[in-house]
């Protein structure tokens, strides 16, 4: 008998479902929050922990703002919805698995 996926019926050899499971809990999630007294932080979501420490020294550099690491996020200070996807895009991430809310 063979091996077939039982959520795209394809061949287990040609499904390619798991991969984009997994592509999907790589979604890079950006979005904004209010953190203490009031002030607006930009969180990113879903960076690979491996790269994490890398992609905030240079999203600091590149967006010129403070930033650090909490809870696998990068959290950075100020509103920087508009100018993360692209900082993301040049850094090598792809530009579909950004999703900025
Ligand atoms: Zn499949």
């Amino acid at each position: 008998m063979p091996d077939i996926c039982p959520k795209c019926g394809l061949l287990k050899d040609l499904c390619v479902c798991e991969i984009l499971d997994k592509e999907e809990t790589r979604k890079i999630k950006v979005y904004t929050e209010r953190a203490k007294f009031k002030k607006l932080v930009t969180v990113v979501e879903g960076i690979d922990k491996s790269r994490i420490k890398e992609t905030l020294a240079e999203l600091k550099r590149k967006l010129a703002c403070g930033g650090t690491v909490k809870d696998d996020m990068i959290v950075l200070q100020g509103n920087h919805k508009r100018r993360m996807s692209d900082a993301l895009v040049k850094m090598g991430y792809p530009k579909e698995v950004i999703e900025v809310t």
